[in-house]
C-alpha cells in the first residue's frame, strides 16, 4: 500500500503530494488525515496523508517508507482533507498551510504517546478470549503503561489486535505532552469500595476530629471520588483533616487526569425551549424542514436586534440532535459573548464544546479532542471552529454574519462564512446566516440576484419586531458641530448628559460606545500641527495611557511620549482624539460618584476579564458601561435604558469602500443593546456628519433605505457584491525594485487574461468587461517593518476564472521571491484594503 503525502514546507515546489509506501506494521494506523513523519531529502518531516492507494507509477524501489505516524487517531477526517484542498485552490495558498490551520496548535507541539490497561473495563476481560494475545495483554499489564513505538517493536504482527482493543476502550491512550501541553491532574480523594467501613471509623473519631467526621459523613452520602479542593470548598475544610484521614488509611487520595473545562465550576441552569412567537416559528419551519430531510440549505435569518435569533438556533440545534446530527455555532469573538456560551451551555449542557480564543493550547486541545471523540454534538466557537472534526454535520450556524473577524487576515487567507457553506454543501447539511444587519454579499444572494454560483440559493428569512412587542429604541442624531457653535467643548452632547442624568436618578444603566479604530489616539503638535509617526512603518504612533508611551501598531516599535515638538519645538504636542480613559475621566468629573465599567484592549487582557466585567454590569455594580466595539455585540441586559455613541465617525472615516457600512453595522448593534426588556430604551448618536446615509438610516432602524443607496453606490464603483476582488500586495526593501516588479505582476496578469481571452476594462468598450486591475499603486500603509508596500488590485465577476490568472502570475515571480526576498500575498475577497 501507498500513500500520498502533503509535506509541511510551504513552498510551490513542494505544494504537491508526494509518494510513500506504508510499511505492513503501520498498514492499521495509516488512513487519510493520518499525520506522519517521512523522510524528504535529509530531513525527517511531518505531513499529512491525503489518499492511500495500492498502485504508485513510480518504480517500488525508489519510495521510500513512511517511518511512522503521530496520532493514534488521524486527526483530520477525509471531509476536512478535501476541504483543505478546496481551500488551497479557493484561496490560493499552500496546501499545507490549509491542513494546518485544521488542528489545534497543541499537536503541533512535540508529544508522546502512552498505552495503558483500563481499570474500567476489568469485568469484560473475560470475553477477550484469543490467548495468542494474552502475551501483549500482559506485558501492557505488567509495564503499565508503554509507549505505541515500544509496543509495536514488540509486537509488529499486532497492530490490528492494538487497534482494536483501543477502540473497544479496553486500551486508554494517553498523550504526554512535553511544554506547556501536559496533561491536568487534580488531587481527588476516593472513598473506601466497602463504605460499611466509613461508618465504623466514624465511631472510632474523638468528638475533636470533627471535620474529619464531616468528611467521612459526605463521603458516605455521596460515595463518589471529589476533588480535593472542590471537597474543601463544600464542607469548608482544610486539606490537613482529609490528609489525615488518608494517612490512616480510611480514603485514597490520588492524582488523577481531568479535561481542562474552562467553565468546569459553572454551573448553567438548564432552560427549556420557549414558546415561539409567531415570526420565530415562521422562520423556524424551513429550517426545521432542511433539517430532517438532510438537504443543503443556506438561510440568510435578517432578524432585527432582539427578534429572538438565538431561540431560533437553538430550535434548530436541538432539531439536528434529534436526527443525531451534529452542529457547529460560530460567533464572532467568543471572548466578548459570554452570554452566548451561557444560553448554549443552558439549553445542550455537557453536549456543547466551546472552542474559546482566550483558550490555553491545553484547554484548546481538550475540547478538540472531545469532538473528535464524539462526547459532544455541539462546537461553539470562532471563526476556526469551522473545522470541528465532525462527521455528521447536520447545520451550520453563523452568528453576526456580517462581522469582519470571520475572514482570517493570515494565511489561508479563508472566510470563515464561505468555507462553512463550501463544508455544508459537502455534507448535506444546512447553514444559518444570522444577522440584524447582513452583509452586502449575503443579501444580495439572498435576493436573488447575486452573482452566479452554486449557492446563490440563499433562503431570505426576516423577523421583523422584536419580542414580545418590544418597541425599537428611538435614535436621537446630535450634531456636534452645532453643540461647539453654542459653546458646549465637552465630549458630551447637552442632550447625552442629560440622558446619562436621567438614568443615573433612575437608577438605569448606560452603554457608552467609543470606536477607538480610526483616528483616536495619535500624537500631535497644536501649534505646527507634526505628528509622530514610526520610522519604520507609514502610520502614525498611538499613544498609550498605561505605559506613557507611543507604539507601533504594526511593527511594535515604541518610544517615549514627547515633552516638545520634535520639529518647532513648542510644548503643546499631546494625543488627540478620545480615548476611553478620558471619556471615563470626563464621566467622573461630570457626575461625581458615578461608577463606571470601562472596557477596552488596556482593561481586558486577563483571561477572563471580560466575562469578570459584563458580570458586575449585569449585577448592577456599576451604572455605565463605556468600551469600544467590544460593548457593541450580543450583550442583553434588561436595565440598559440608554446608549450613547460618542463619536461615530470614527468608522466612517477609515480609507475602505466597506467604511459606510462597517458603520451602519456598528450603530445597528450597539443601538440595539437598548431596551431589549420591560423598560423601554432610547440612543445618542453623536457625529460631525449627521447628513451620512449610514447614520440616518441606522437612526430609522431602516436596513433597506440603507442597502438600496450602498448597492447603487457599490454597483456605481465596481465593488462587491457586483463584483468580488483580489488584492495583491507586494512589498519589498528597495523602492525601486518594488515599483518595477509590480508593473510587470500587472503586466503579466493583463497578459495572462488577454491569452484567456477574457475582457478587460477598457474604458470605452460595448462589452461588459469581466476585469478590471487597479494599480500598481503604494498601499494605503506604504510601508511596514521598512518594507515598501504596493499593491494592485483585482475587480472580476464571478464567472470569471481570475485565481488561476493571479496563481500563474505569482508563480512567474518565484524566482525574484527567494532570490531577493521580494513578497507576494494574496487575499481573496479582501475584508481589509490596508
Ligand atoms: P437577538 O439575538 O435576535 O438580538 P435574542 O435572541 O437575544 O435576540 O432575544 C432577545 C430576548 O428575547 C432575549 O432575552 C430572549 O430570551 C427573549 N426571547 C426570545 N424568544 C422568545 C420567546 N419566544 N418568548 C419570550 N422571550 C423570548
Ligand atoms: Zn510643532
Ligand atoms: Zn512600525
Amino acid at each position: 500500500m501507498f500513500a500520498k503525502v502533503i509535506v509541511d514546507v510551504p513552498a510551490k515546489q513542494t505544494n504537491r503530494p508526494f509518494d510513500y509506501k506504508i510499511p505492513d506494521v503501520l498498514l492499521e494506523w495509516v488512513e487519510v488525515g493520518s499525520r506522519v513523519a517521512v523522510s524528504f531529502g535529509p530531513r525527517t518531516l511531518q505531513g499529512f496523508v491525503v489518499e492511500v492507494f495500492e498502485q504508485s507509477d513510480y518504480e517500488a524501489s525508489k519510495i521510500k517508507s513512511i517511518e511512522h505516524v503521530l496520532d493514534l487517531e488521524p486527526p483530520l477526517t477525509p471531509e476536512l482533507v478535501e476541504l483543505a484542498h478546496w481551500i488551497s485552490e479557493t484561496y490560493l495558498c499552500h496546501e499545507i498551510t490549509a491542513l494546518q490551520v485544521m488542528i489545534p496548535g497543541a499537536l503541533k507541539a512535540k508529544y508522546e504517546r502512552q498505552l495503558s490497561w483500563s481499570p474500567l473495563r476489568e469485568e469484560e476481560e473475560a470475553l477477550l478470549s484469543f490467548p495468542e494475545q494474552n502475551q501483549l495483554i500482559a506485558h501492557i499489564k505488567n509495564k503499565g503503561s508503554v509507549t505505541f513505538e515500544a509496543l509495536l517493536a514488540i509486537f509488529p504482527e499486532q497492530g490490528p489486535w492494538i487497534k482494536q482493543l483501543l477502540r473497544t476502550g479496553f486500551l486508554i491512550e494517553s498523550q504526554i505532552v512535553k511544554d506547556r501541553m501536559a496533561k491536568k491532574k487534580v488531587l481527588t480523594i476516593f472513598p473506601p469500595t466497602d463504605l460499611s467501613q466509613l461508618a465504623s471509623q466514624m465511631e472510632q473519631l474523638s468528638d475533636k476530629a470533627k471535620r474529619q467526621k464531616e468528611i467521612l459523613q459526605f463521603l458516605l452520602e455521596n460515595s463518589q471520588p471529589i476533588p480535593l479542593t472542590e471537597l474543601m470548598l463544600k464542607l469548608d475544610v482544610g486539606a490537613s483533616a482529609v490528609k489525615s484521614l488518608a494517612d490512616k488509611g480510611w480514603v485514597e487520595l490520588k492524582e488523577i487526569e481531568v479535561y481542562r473545562d474552562p467553565y468546569a465550576n459553572r454551573s448553567f441552569p438548564r432552560t427549556q425551549p420557549l414558546l415561539f412567537t409567531e415570526e420565530q416559528q415562521q422562520v423556524f419551519n424551513p429550517i426545521s424542514e432542511a433539517v430532517r430531510a438532510s438537504r443543503h440549505q443556506v438561510f440568510l435569518l435578517h432578524g432585527v436586534t432582539g427578534s429572538g435569533k438565538t431561540e431560533v438556533y437553538l430550535q434548530s440545534i436541538q432539531q439536528c440532535l434529534d436526527q443525531d446530527k451534529e452542529a457547529i455555532v460560530l460567533v464572532p469573538e467568543i471572548s466578548l459573548t459570554p452570554q452566548m456560551v451561557e444560553r448554549f451551555k443552558g439549553r445542550f449542557g455537557d453536549k456543547v464544546a466551546v472552542l474559546h480564543s482566550r483558550l490555553s493550547q491545553g484547554e484548546r486541545y481538550d475540547e478538540w479532542r472531545k469532538i473528535s471523540l464524539k462526547q459532544v454534538m455541539v462546537v461553539i466557537g470562532a471563526r476556526s471552529a469551522v473545522f470541528a472534526p465532525f462527521t455528521k454535520l447536520g447545520l451550520i450556524i453563523i452568528d453576526e454574519e456580517h462581522e469582519a473577524s470571520y475572514k482570517q487576515e493570515e494565511s489561508p487567507k479563508y472566510h470563515a462564512r464561505d468555507v462553512a457553506i463550501e463544508r455544508a454543501r459537502r455534507q448535506n447539511a444546512s447553514v444559518i446566516l444570522g444577522s440584524a444587519t447582513p452583509s452586502l454579499e449575503s443579501y444580495y444572494q439572498a435576493i436573488g440576484t447575486g452573482i452566479p454560483n452554486e449557492d446563490s440559493n440563499y433562503k431570505l428569512l426576516t423577523m421583523a419586531e422584536r419580542v414580545q412587542g418590544r418597541p425599537m429604541p428611538p435614535v436621537h442624531i446630535v450634531d456636534m458641530r452645532e453643540e461647539l457653535k453654542e459653546g458646549n467643548r465637552s465630549m458630551f452632547s447637552r442632550g447625552l448628559y442629560k440622558a446619562i442624568e436621567e438614568r443615573l436618578n433612575k437608577k438605569e444603566q448606560t452603554v457608552l460606545l467609543l470606536n477607538r479604530r480610526g483616528y483616536s489616539t495619535f500624537v500631535m503638535c497644536r501649534t505646527c500641527g507634526y505628528t509622530v509617526g514610526c520610522p519604520h512603518c507609514d502610520i502614525s504612533l498611538t499613544y498609550h495611557q498605561n505605559s506613557k508611551r507611543l507604539r507601533c501598531h504594526y511593527c511594535g516599535y515604541t518610544e517615549p511620549q514627547p515633552h516638545e515638538c520634535p520639529s518647532c519645538k513648542s510644548e503643546h504636542i499631546r494625543y488627540f482624539g478620545t480615548g476611553t480613559q478620558k471619556v471615563e475621566d470626563e464621566l467622573s468629573k461630570l457626575f461625581p460618584g458615578i461608577r463606571v465599567i470601562r472596557m477596552d484592549v488596556d482593561t481586558t487582557t486577563e483571561k477572563g476579564s471580560h466575562e469578570k466585567w459584563l458580570n458586575l454590569f449585569r449585577d448592577r455594580k456599576a451604572d455605565v458601561l463605556l468600551g469600544t466595539q467590544m460593548v457593541a455585540k450580543g450583550l442583553d441586559f434588561p436595565d440598559v435604558t440608554l446608549v450613547g455613541v460618542i463619536a461615530a465617525d470614527t468608522v466612517l472615516n477609515l480609507p475602505d469602500f466597506r467604511a459606510g457600512e462597517r458603520t451602519f453595522q456598528l450603530l445597528t448593534q450597539v443601538a440595539g443593546r437598548a431596551g431589549r426588556h420591560q423598560l423601554p430604551g432610547e440612543v445618542f448618536i453623536q457625529t460631525y456628519t449627521p447628513e451620512h446615509y449610514s447614520i440616518q438610516s441606522a437612526s430609522q432602524h431602516d436596513y433597506h433605505a440603507f442597502i438600496d443607496t450602498e448597492l447603487d453606490l457599490r454597483h456605481s464603483r465596481g465593488y462587491p457584491p457586483y463584483y468580488r476582488l483580489i488584492l495583491v500586495t507586494l512589498s519589498h526593501e528597495q523602492l525601486a525594485l518594488l515599483v518595477r516588479t509590480a508593473e510587470s505582476y500587472v503586466s503579466r496578469i493583463k497578459e495572462l487574461a488577454r491569452e484567456a481571452g477574457i475582457i478587460m476594462y477598457t474604458g470605452n468598450s460595448n462589452q461588459v468587461p469581466e476585469l478590471d486591475i487597479m494599480g500598481p499603486v503604494a498601499s494605503p500603509i506604504p510601508r511596514i517593518k521598512d518594507r515598501y508596500r504596493f499593491q494592485c488590485m483585482l475587480k472580476y465577476r464571478g464567472e470569471a476564472h481570475i485565481s488561476n490568472l493571479v496563481r500563474k502570475a505569482t508563480a512567474f515571480f518565484d524566482d525574484l521571491c527567494r532570490q531577493q526576498n521580494l513578497q507576494i500575498s494574496v487575499d481573496v475577497d479582501p475584508q481589509l484594503l490596508q
